[in-house]
């Protein structure tokens, strides 16, 4: 039989973010390797990793590693992904929903183009807090760590994120990984530790009825159709009825059981990624991208009024505008469909760079939520992020 799970920590899913080598997996092995030594982690190699296995969501592949471990009062899911392309993937499908995120930014290079498109895509994804480590400080002098500092605060600031006050741990993953040099190794990653198991994440709504998006389904034979996702709102307990609904269909479930990190648990809260085993539906007929919702609570909508930011060319979006009636490609959560935006007369389009309000009409009917985000793609370019204002249809 399978343990029940520890409740007694909360979990919170984190990642590391930031521009291409300035540190990432080696920071994320770095932090198992300290922690394995407290006994909370399991030692995962920088290899180990930087192999990340291949991923499917909304069609798209992402190659990202989960590791799992524990502080003092923290259980954490963590994310690291070998490529840019990769994070702006994972962060735009939501495939591992990001609490707080740790932005590795090397003291060498300091703020650099991804780095800048990582904190855009955080915020838009609704990630309010970081936790900075300024890595490779054991290759740069004190005025460049100093320097290092103060422009990341200034872009954190820009972005809309709290630059003053966010904690920053100056560091090197590498020695620590490597048991060199201690006070800028180990007893760095002994802080960040800290920081992390204190980090504000948001709270969780426990009282809203239960909406959980589905990232994949499984089969299994003899026993039913497990679906798996991160519970957006609400609580799911065992025998609980649920509407399975998207892409114009709607399907009746009940609940069987239900496990998170291969342990069995009597409920599912809001922010748990969780298994849930279902009597009642096929495996063939459930899509990634369908949501569960409380039987009769929610209605899917159509059509809906969003704030969209048009990237500018400068932050990796395209140099034409968004223009009124034209077919564009949304993201949302796990699913992807067609849209067409409509424009009041005086703001017919939007321009790469700025923010236009509009009401998007989409292909297929999909449950979506005020205050929801989704993402514009044209092709393998984001051209834009959005944000759910009203659900009229
Ligand atoms: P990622 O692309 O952000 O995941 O970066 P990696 O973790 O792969 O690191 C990129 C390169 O920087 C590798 O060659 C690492 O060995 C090196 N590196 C990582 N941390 C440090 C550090 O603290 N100091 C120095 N000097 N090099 C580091
Ligand atoms: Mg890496």
């Amino acid at each position: 039989a399978k343990t029940a799970h520890n409740r007694e920590k909360i979990h919170v899913n984190i990642g590391t973010i930031g521009h291409v080598d300035h540190g990432k997996t080696t920071l994320t092995a770095a932090i198992t390797k300290y922690l394995s030594e407290k006994g909370g982690a399991k030692f995962y190699s920088y290899e180990k990793i930087d192999n990340a296995p291949e991923e499917q969501a909304r069609g798209i592949t992402i190659n990202a590693s989960h590791v799992g471990y524990e502080t003092e009062h923290r259980h954490f899911g963590h994310v690291d992904c070998p490529g840019h392309a990769d994070y702006i993937k994972n962060m735009i499908t939501g495939t591992s929903s990001m609490d707080a995120a740790i932005l590795v930014v090397a003291a060498t290079d300091g703020t650099m183009p991804q780095t800048r498109e990582h904190l855009l895509l955080a915020k838009q994804i609704g990630v309010e807090n970081l936790v900075v480590y300024m890595n490779k400080v054991d290759a740069a002098d004190e005025e460049m760590i100093e320097l290092v500092e103060m422009e990341i605060r200034e872009t954190l600031t820009s972005y809309g994120f709290d630059g003053e006050n966010t904690t920053i741990i100056a560091g090197s993953a590498l020695c620590s990984l490597e048991e060199k040099e201690p006070s800028i190794g180990r007893d760095s990653i002994a802080k960040l530790c800290e920081a992390i198991d204190t980090v504000p994440i948001p709270p969780r709504d426990l009282t809203s009825p239960p909406v959980f998006p589905i990232d994949n389904v499984y089969g299994i034979p003899g026993r039913g159709t497990v679906i798996t996702g991160c519970l957006k709102q609400g609580v799911l307990k065992r025998g609980d009825s649920l509407d399975i609904i998207g892409f114009g269909k709607s399907l009746k479930c009940s609940i069987s059981s239900m496990e998170m990190f291969h342990k069995t648990l009597d409920r599912v809260e809001a922010g748990d990624q969780a298994g849930v085993l279902s009597k009642g539906i096929k495996r063939e007929e459930v899509r990634t991208g369908m949501v569960a919702v409380k039987a009769g609570s929610i209605k899917p909508t159509r059509s809906l009024n969003a704030t969209v930011y048009l990237l500018s060319s400068k932050e990796g979006g395209a140099d034409k505008p968004l223009t009124h009636g034209s077919e564009q490609m949304m993201f949302f959560k796990t699913w992807g469909c067609t849209c067409r935006p409509e424009m009041e007369e005086s703001e017919r389009m939007v321009m790469p760079g700025e923010q236009g309000n509009m009401r998007l009409t989409m292909r297929v009917p999909m449950v979506i939520l005020k205050g929801d985000r989704f993402t514009l793609r044209r092709g393998n370019t984001t051209i834009g992020t959005g944000i759910v204002t009203d659900v009229t249809e």
